[in-house]
């Protein structure tokens, strides 16, 4: 039984979706206390039962404590099955944060999966769509598995309703290097919304375009969705490149002008387009459950994130598997998975 501090480290909800996919993954069961012990309002919120709740489904987990404000649970794994599953979040909490928990154990089963998850599809402090289907799956594709998404409606803070699909066909992981990130071969600013007025897109977008000066006008574009499947507002900044997408977002929050969003986003767009670093600062922790399950690989990034370190130290927990993370003499991050 391997036990969590979860206030340890970043301290928020990464380390539980990543103990319950590393427990289906390993056979290890675990016990986690002071869940989000680093955060304001500490203990399970509805998005991370959820989460918890998909893995025990796809993996036949029994778990103890799972409730929204539960501070502690003991997750037992059973045998992971692929096949077609539903989860509903039932609020605007995270589709792409259920997936991450059920995403890496589903692409080592031993049949296909289609999975459906309803709740936020664009929403804070957590991958939007667009970041799953074009930063993430390409690079998980390249590894072996073939896992396509599809974004059937957009769920906005704090209605949600939006809804995902995924088709998983696993493969074994293959270890790859993801280092150069090849030449920029298309740029571009969207400001989605939702029910709200035009003006908020184009403030957005104005802002973006005064921090990405050399980009060129037709690059910022402004989607307005039906009415009904908001209010919403998401700035999406794009940047494609030979062997990577990188998608920087931000979201219309009440109380944040649009001008500070889109001026975030954009800096992190201009900090990643500075550097050549092949994986962003969202994408570096994501890959390490793959990369680790895969035995081998490396790759280029930026300054590492306490959710990359804790979930170094949490896959180092479970599997054996370390990462060498440490800068390359022109600054950029080398993470390296080393042999069990
Ligand atoms: P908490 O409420 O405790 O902060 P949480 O469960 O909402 O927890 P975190 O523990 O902060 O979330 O984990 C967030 C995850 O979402 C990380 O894997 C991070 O890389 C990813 N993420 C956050 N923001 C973005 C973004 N803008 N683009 C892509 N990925 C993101």
């Amino acid at each position: 039984m391997i036990i969590i501090d979860g206030s340890e480290g970043e301290g928020g909800g990464q380390v539980l979706r990543y103990a319950c996919a590393l427990s289906l993954l390993t056979g290890e069961p675990f016990t986690i206390e002071n869940i989000r012990g680093g955060r304001e309002k500490p203990g399970l919120m509805r998005q991370h039962v959820t989460a918890i709740e998909a893995a025990c489904v796809i993996g036949a987990a029994e778990c103890s404590g799972l409730a929204v404000g539960s501070s502690s649970i003991v997750f037992r794994p059973g045998r992971v099955t692929p096949g077609d599953y539903h989860f509903a979040v039932g609020t605007a909490g995270s589709t792409g944060l259920v997936l991450q928990t059920i995403l890496v154990p589903l692409m080592l089963a031993v049949a296909p999966s289609r999975i459906v998850i309803e709740g936020g599809t664009h929403a804070m402090a957590a991958p939007p769509f667009e970041f799953i289907e074009r930063t993430l799956l390409p690079v998980i594709n390249r590894m072996g598995p073939t896992v396509s998404t599809r974004l059937v409606r957009h769920g906005f803070f704090p209605r949600g309703g939006g809804r995902i699909e995924v088709e998983i066909d696993p493969a074994p992981l293959r270890a790859i290097a993801c280092v150069e990130r090849g030449a920029l071969r298309r740029v571009g600013a969207t400001a989605i919304l939702a029910g709200i007025p035009f003006d908020v897109g184009e403030r957005e977008l104005k802002m973006a375009a005064k921090t990405l000066a050399d980009w060129p006008p037709e690059a910022f574009v402004t989607r307005q969705l039906p009415a009904e499947q908001g209010p919403g507002n998401a700035l999406l900044i794009e940047a494609e490149f030979d062997h990577v997408t990188e998608v920087m977002s931000a979201f219309g929050k009440i109380g944040i002008p649009a001008e500070r969003l889109a001026k975030t986003a954009a800096g992190r767009m201009g900090g990643y387009l500075a550097c050549e670093a092949f994986a962003g600062p969202y994408l570096q922790d994501q890959l390490l459950l793959p990369f680790a399950m895969a035995g081998g690989g490396v790759f280029s990034t930026v300054k590492p994130s306490q959710h990359t370190l804790t979930a170094a130290a949490l896959i180092e927990r479970f599997t054996g598997v370390r990462f060498a993370i440490a800068p390359r003499e022109d600054g950029v991050i080398m993470v390296e998975t080393a042999a069990r």
